[in-house]
């Protein structure tokens, strides 16, 4: 697992209040691979992160619980293949 514990992660952040919503953990530097990814917010209305453009192969994950901020849960993605824009929807972990 040693290329994880190297690897760039980007946090990405809702633009209205600021929470944490995911993490994209890069994979590789693949320039004939860019996505764009946005997500909602589910802790204020009608929130949702910027479009950040990523380069390369990423997984995504939720925010974690031991991460000292508030938990998050991956609900669904909407990917649409003629823009390569992937809007990740996201809720509230309760735990
Ligand atoms: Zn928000």
């Amino acid at each position: 697992m040693k290329e994880f514990e190297d690897a760039e992660i980007t946090k990405i952040k809702c633009a209205s209040c600021g929470k944490r919503l995911i993490n994209i953990l890069h994979l590789n530097k693949d320039q004939n691979l860019v996505n764009r990814v946005q997500a909602t917010c589910p802790f204020c209305i009608n929130g949702n992160s910027i479009v950040h453009e990523i380069v390369g192969l990423f997984a995504s994950g939720p925010v974690g619980a031991d991460e000292s901020s508030s938990p998050t849960l991956i609900d669904d993605i909407h990917f649409d293949p003629d823009t390569k824009n992937s809007q990740f929807i996201i809720k509230k972990d309760k735990k």
